[in-house]
């Protein structure tokens, strides 16, 4: 059994935006912002994209086809791989799939148990070493967990 570097760990990932939502339906408008509103200011925008976004959202508070949702609250599952010692190489590999390979060659399952040489993988089922990763692909799924929000507040 590999040695356990970190463990896998479950978490939640908390967002915060304001809200203005048409009021016939469908569209809107919405951006970053702390749990009390106060805009979240992203370092990668240039001064000119703030400056637009500021004169948005003040237009949109004047303008009465719009709804100030107010503070809106999203939670995002997350999920931290664990990460383990490789037993052939002491390298450190992350169990963040069905398959995951060690830089030496070695390959583990997700629960850090080393699987046996590639040579010998789909004796038993007839199944090619890239079927057998193909699987990876498939239980990326697992990651998209579902979503939970509610409006908490207004301004
Ligand atoms: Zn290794």
């Amino acid at each position: 059994m590999a040695k356990f570097i970190n463990k896998r760990e479950h978490g939640v990932r908390v967002e915060y935006s304001r809200s203005f939502m048409r009021k016939t339906g469908a569209g809107g408008f919405a951006f970053p912002c702390d749990e009390h509103g106060n805009l979240i200011v992203d370092p990668a925008r240039t001064s000119s994209t703030l400056a637009g976004l500021v004169s948005r959202v003040a237009a949109l508070v004047d303008d009465t086809s719009y709804r100030d949702d107010g503070v809106r609250r999203d939670e995002w599952p997350t999920v931290t791989a664990a990460v383990i010692e490789c037993e052939r190489c002491r390298a450190h590999v992350t169990l963040s799939g069905f398959t995951n390979t060690c830089s030496c060659g070695a390959d583990y399952n997700m629960s850090g148990d080393m699987l046996a040489d590639r040579f010998q993988w789909g004796e038993e089922t007839g199944e090619s070493v890239a079927d057998i990763l193909a699987a990876d692909s498939d239980s990326d799924d697992e990651f998209d967990g579902g979503r939970c929000s509610d409006v908490d507040g207004r301004l």
